[in-house]
């Protein structure tokens, strides 16, 4: 059997048109149009390029976004006054620092910084907290559009045994927090899995749906998945470069030899990644409609 391949670049662009014709709509009838400020400090090539995506989409759905560039020498104390400033500010409802932030700038500080009411990330307190108890305003972006995948796709979650490997606060926790609710859309008997994991294997062949978030190239094999299963992966390593002198990607899961067994699999690039910046113009757009 050769599984069917999730394809994220198509359920990111059905939903980027679902987003473009409520903004229409918001904007007709309220006079809103959703606005993002997206901020960056230094040049990291890698933050360059996911700022510059963000942008260049917020801008493709009529979007009012701006881009603050701010110097590597930034103090904590002006980039808290630049959040600050943006909190305030009524034509903007979405507010993305993109991380990582320089050393000597206190990430955490800075991300609770943010009104819980624009952060179209979902990454403060705030929001982390309503989304464990079942309250979300925002669900972190990544976790969000894993969600979607499965959705659009037709795989049921409700009563699925999930197994997530990884329990980072910005995929593994918040994306077994969701499929955990009883509630649409969830109510998965779920499994967290880390380094502390006595036997991942008997684990990850227990799993209806895997979902793989570890950040380690092709980990999960075929041998370590059920017959029939859907995987998910999260994955996105740099392996080396293409003869035209792009970046060589690959997941987390052995896609090869895993597609054989699994009956749905995301591809690396081309699944999740897509949805990421997609879950972020959804957030923005529900942060304006809930003015
Ligand atoms: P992270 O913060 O490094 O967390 C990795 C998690 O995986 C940790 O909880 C770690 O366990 C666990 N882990 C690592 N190796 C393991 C192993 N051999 N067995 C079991 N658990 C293991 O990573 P992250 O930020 O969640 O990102 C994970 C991957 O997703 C990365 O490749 C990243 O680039 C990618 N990603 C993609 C998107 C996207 O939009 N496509 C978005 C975010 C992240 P411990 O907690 O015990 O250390």
């Amino acid at each position: 059997m050769s599984a069917r391949i999730i394809k994220g670049t198509e359920v990111a662009s059905q939903i980027r048109e679902e987003i473009r014709a409520e903004a229409e709509v918001l904007k007709s009838t309220r006079g809103i149009t959703p606005g993002l400020v997206t901020i960056i400090v230094g040049n990291n090539p890698a933050s360059v390029s996911y700022v510059t995506a963000k942008q260049k989409t917020a801008k493709e759905l009529g979007f009012y976004s701006i881009q603050e560039n701010c110097p590597e020498d930034i103090t904590e104390a002006e980039l808290l006054s630049l959040i600050d400033k943006y909190n305030k500010d009524p034509l903007i409802h979405g507010i993305l620092v993109q991380l990582p932030l320089p050393r000597l700038i206190n990430e955490t500080k800075v991300l609770y910084a943010i009104d819980p009411d624009k952060d179209v990330d979902g990454f403060h307190p705030v929001n982390m907290g309503r989304l464990m108890i079942g309250e979300a305003l925002f669900y972190p972006c990544t976790p969000y559009g894993i969600q979607q995948l499965l959705v659009r796709s037709h795989i049921n979650i409700d009563g699925a045994e999930v197994v997530v490997v990884g329990r980072s606060n910005i995929v593994g926790k918040p994306i077994a927090m969701m499929l955990c609710q009883k509630a649409q859309y969830a109510n998965a008997t779920v499994t967290i899995c880390h380094t502390g994991t006595k036997d991942l294997t008997s684990h990850t062949r227990r799993a209806d749906i895997l979902i793989v978030a570890a950040g380690r190239p092709r980990a999960i094999t075929a041998e370590m998945v059920k017959e029939g299963a859907v995987v998910i992966d999260v994955g996105v390593n740099r392996i080396g470069q293409t003869p035209e002198g792009k970046a060589r990607l690959c997941g987390d899961v052995d896609f090869e030899g895993v597609k054989e067994k699994a009956s749905a699999i995301t591809p690396v690039p081309g699944g999740v990644g897509p949805m990421t910046i997609t879950m972020l113009m959804l957030n923005t757009l529900r942060a304006a409609e809930l003015k």
